[in-house]
């Protein structure tokens, strides 16, 4: 197992920088999931782990040692790609076996690290079969046995649970965070999908255009997002994004064109999570648009002057309809505020005190378009 450090990595493709000064220190035994939208360098990171690509700059070491221009044979990396890539002409049982067989280990050294192999990943009476009689996920797993036989310092998971069924990758994602527990392996996953990443990782590592935006445990990012693109990124339904004004210690949205006019009033942009808003007599107007029943919960659609917004509530209230109008309403203390230019959290208790100090009225105000 190894501690895994990354200092200002980069790699630049021609004029596409994929991955761009990142700086990242993974524990020892320790689960990081790489977490980002398509295109955001999540794959060249792992490849620049693995040895598959060379970094531009920057230093990649394991337990301190410089393995930056290692090659992938000697970083001691077990790799498991979204497709199985087994070899269809060899048994479970041989394709588990061939890294030994790399490595030169004698027959039944091989023979029996993968038969312990297969049984970690619970495919034991699977090992004759070749793998077209196998189902996806039993694929998965030789892939996965074929990574865990090597004993890797690393393990590197690339979305290797996109091409199962939910209910599959449901399953695999217990066993394998559970196998990794128990393995102590150092791992590595990298996945567009925050489920995968929030219930898998011990922290999370949140990248948007070759950067790293923020890492973190799924609850730092969902409570206290860095920016706006991780408060966007992270929860579903996605958080509600306002443009808003604040001003003399209070916040507005609705009209915030007269808000603005007025001296050192300072734009912003608000953060509310669909559960933090509620119904309610006063607040902000709007009219519900959508209902979406999501089983404990459902989720309405609210036309408002400040754009349409979600609001999650419990299916046990009682239901309302489409075109029915209502009023929002929310606690200030549930609030999230972010620097409208660089998109940056800003502190909002001063304003959340004001909000709430029972001389100021709640400023959530706003009115739907004629
Ligand atoms: P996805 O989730 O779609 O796989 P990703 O976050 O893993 O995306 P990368 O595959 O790391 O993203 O790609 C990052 C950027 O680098 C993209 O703009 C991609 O087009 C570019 N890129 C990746 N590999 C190469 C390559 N071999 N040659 C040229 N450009 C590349």
């Amino acid at each position: 197992m190894a501690r895994v450090d990354m200092k200002s990595l980069t790699k630049r493709f021609g004029d596409v920088t994929a991955v761009d000064a990142i700086d990242l220190e993974i524990a020892d035994g320790e689960f990081v999931a790489i977490l980002g939208p398509s295109g955001c360098g999540k794959s060249t990171t792992l490849f620049l782990l693995s040895g598959i690509e060379m970094p531009n700059d920057g230093v990649i070491a394991f337990d301190g040692k410089d393995v930056t221009r290692h090659e992938a044979m000697e970083r001691g990396i077990g790799l498991v790609f979204q497709s199985y890539a087994l070899y269809p002409h060899m048994t479970v049982l041989e394709n588990i076996m061939f890294p030994l067989e790399m490595m030169r280990l004698p027959k039944p050294t091989r023979r029996d690290r993968a038969i312990e192999a297969a049984g970690l990943v619970q495919i034991g009476d699977l090992i004759e079969r070749r793998p077209h009689q196998l189902s996806g996920g039993q694929q998965q797993r030789v892939a996965l046995a074929r990574a865990l036989v090597k004993e890797p310092r690393l393990l590197l998971l690339d979305e290797p649970l996109s091409n199962l069924d939910a209910s599959l990758r449901h399953v695999m994602r217990s066993e394998i965070r559970r196998l990794q527990r128990r393995l102590a392996l150092t791992t590595v996953l990298v996945t567009h999908d925050q489920i995968e990443a929030t219930t898998m990782a011990d922290r999370i590592v949140v990248m948007n255009k070759g950067r790293i935006e923020q890492v973190g445990t799924a609850d730092d990012l969902y409570r206290r997002p860095a920016n706006s693109f991780v408060a966007g990124f992270i929860g579903s339904p996605s958080i509600n994004l306002i443009s808003s004004v604040a001003h003399a210690g209070r916040v507005q949205f609705g009209d915030v064109s007269a808000m603005l006019a007025r001296p050192s009033s300072t734009p912003l942009l608000l953060g509310f999570r669909p559960e933090h808003l509620r119904f309610a007599d006063t607040g902000v107007a709007g009219r519900i648009v959508q209902v979406e029943p999501m089983g404990r919960e459902v989720l309405y659609e609210v036309e408002t002057g400040n754009g349409i917004l979600g609001v999650l509530q419990s299916a046990d209230l009682p239901r309302l309809g489409e075109g029915n109008s209502v009023h929002l309403a929310a606690d200030a203390h549930d609030m999230l505020a972010f620097d409208i230019t660089s998109g940056k959290v800003l502190d909002l208790q001063p304003l959340a005190a004001a909000i709430s100090s029972p001389r100021h009225e709640p400023e959530l105000s706003g009115t739907i378009p004629a």
